[in-house]
């Protein structure tokens, strides 16, 4: 296994081993399975950095589930500052259902703190978070995730569908920059 990886201009070097990941990832299936049994959950993955996360994840969920995918995108809001984001794809309705959120990380908070306003419009039942990776250094929004598989301090990192420039998604383990 390669200890240290170049990705255009930067160099990162191993973190996180895929059996570690892997192995917190069961971790956290094993709990939502306890805690949402009898519930029919609606898994919402955040694309693109969460596919691999939410392959693992969803391999663990012996609960009767559904599982869709959706793209935040940044658009110009009407003043010039304002970093507005809109939900794409999802297109089935989530009212009254058990929601959970599968992000790969969360960092300032941002992201999570506009999709659970966007989605709390669409009247879930509830909102649960996991997140693959949490960063709580970095927070700027109070964000309390439901399942968390590894907290990591305030490093970049890429792999396990984490890019730098859109590469390194690939990577089956999770790398931190040099
Ligand atoms: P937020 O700051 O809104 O919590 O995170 C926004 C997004 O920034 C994350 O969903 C993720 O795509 C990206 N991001 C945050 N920290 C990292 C990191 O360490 N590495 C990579 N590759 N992306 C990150
Ligand atoms: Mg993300």
């Amino acid at each position: 296994m390669k200890k240290i990886i170049a990705i255009e201009d930067k160099q990162f070097e191993l973190f996180i081993e895929q059996e570690l990941i892997e192995q917190e990832i069961r971790r956290i299936a094993e709990r939502m399975n306890a805690e949402l049994k009898g519930k029919k959950p609606v898994f919402i993955v955040v694309l693109n950095g969460a596919f691999m996360f939410a392959a693992e994840l969803m391999k663990q969920i012996s609960l009767p589930s559904e599982i869709t995918f959706v793209r935040l995108a940044s658009y110009i809001g009407t003043s010039s500052s304002d970093d507005v984001k809109k939900i794409f794809g999802l297109n089935e309705s989530i009212r009254g259902r058990n929601v959970v959120i599968v992000e790969d990380i969360v960092d300032s908070g941002n992201t999570l703190t506009i999709l659970i306003e966007e989605l709390k419009k669409l009247k879930p039942q509830e909102i649960k978070i996991a997140t693959m990776l949490f960063k709580p250094a970095a927070q700027r929004r109070k964000i309390n995730p439901d399942y968390v598989a590894m907290e990591i301090p305030n490093d970049f990192v890429v792999g396990y569908g984490l890019d730098y420039g859109g590469q390194g998604r690939n990577l089956n383990n999770i790398y931190r920059i040099k």
